[in-house]
C-alpha cells in the first residue's frame, strides 16, 4: 500500500483523478440565480482582480486551477456549464456524470432551489452511486438576512438525510466561497487516501 508521501509515485496514472497531479473536475450545480457563476468568477480570481491570468485554461464556464489546500498544491477544473433551464434530460444525466466532486448550491433566499437542490441530489445519486464521491450541499446568499427562506439548521439536516457536507456562503461577501472549494479538496483526498490504505 501507498505511504502518504504518494506525490513521488503520482506520474504513470493519466487520467485517473486520485492521481494528485491531475485535476480534479469540480462541478456546480443548481437552481438558476443561486450563485454558480459567482462562486465560479471568485474561484477564476476574477471577483477581487481586473485580471484573471493566474487561471489557466479559463473560460465563461470552465476554469482550471491550482490551489493550495493544507500545504499541498491541488489542480481543480471548476465546471460552471449547469444549465438549469434545459429540458435535454440527456444533456443533464451526462453533465450529471462528468464531475469528481460536485458543489451543489441553493440560495438560503429561495425556498425553491433549496428542493431543487433535494432533487439534483437524488439525481446525483443514481448517476453517482459511488460511496465517496464528494458531495458539498452550498446555502449560498447568507449576506441577505433579511431575506431569508431556508434556515441553517434545515440546510444541516437536509445535509445530513443525503449523507453530505454542509456549508453557507456570501459569494457576494466571498465569505466561506473558498472554504467551500477546500473542503471538497480535503473529501477527495481522504477519498484518495483510503483507495491507496
Ligand atoms: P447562477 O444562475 O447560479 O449562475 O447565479 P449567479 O451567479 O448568476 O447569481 C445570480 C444573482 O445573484 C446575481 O445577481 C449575483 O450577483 C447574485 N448573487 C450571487 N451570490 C450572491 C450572494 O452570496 N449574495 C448576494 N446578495 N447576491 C448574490
Amino acid at each position: 500500500s501507498w505511504t502518504s508521501s504518494d506525490s513521488v509515485i503520482s506520474t504513470d496514472s493519466a487520467g485517473d483523478a486520485a492521481d494528485p497531479g491531475s485535476p480534479y473536475r469540480v462541478v456546480l450545480l443548481g437552481a438558476s440565480g443561486v450563485g454558480k457563476t459567482a462562486f465560479a468568477s471568485i474561484f477564476a480570481g476574477a471577483a477581487d482582480s481586473m485580471d484573471s491570468d493566474d487561471c489557466e485554461l479559463c473560460g465563461d464556464e470552465v476554469c482550471e486551477k491550482e490551489i493550495e489546500v493544507d500545504g499541498e498544491p491541488a489542480t481543480l477544473t471548476v465546471l460552471d456549464t449547469w444549465d438549469a433551464e434545459t429540458d435535454n434530460e440527456w444533456a443533464q444525466e451526462r453533465y450529471m456524470q462528468t464531475g469528481d466532486a460536485y458543489l451543489l448550491l441553493y440560495s438560503v433566499t429561495d425556498r425553491s432551489s433549496f428542493v431543487r437542490a433535494s432533487e439534483l441530489r437524488i439525481t446525483l445519486r443514481r448517476f453517482r452511486p459511488a460511496q465517496h464521491t464528494p458531495i458539498i450541499l452550498v446555502g449560498n446568499k447568507c449576506d441577505l438576512v433579511r431575506r431569508r427562506e431556508v434556515s441553517v439548521s434545515e440546510g444541516r439536516a437536509c445535509a445530513a438525510v443525503f449523507d453530505c457536507k454542509f456549508i453557507e456562503t456570501s459569494a457576494a461577501m466571498q465569505h466561506n466561497v473558498w472554504e467551500a472549494f477546500h473542503g471538497i479538496v480535503r473529501q477527495l483526498r481522504l477519498r484518495r487516501d483510503s483507495k491507496e490504505a
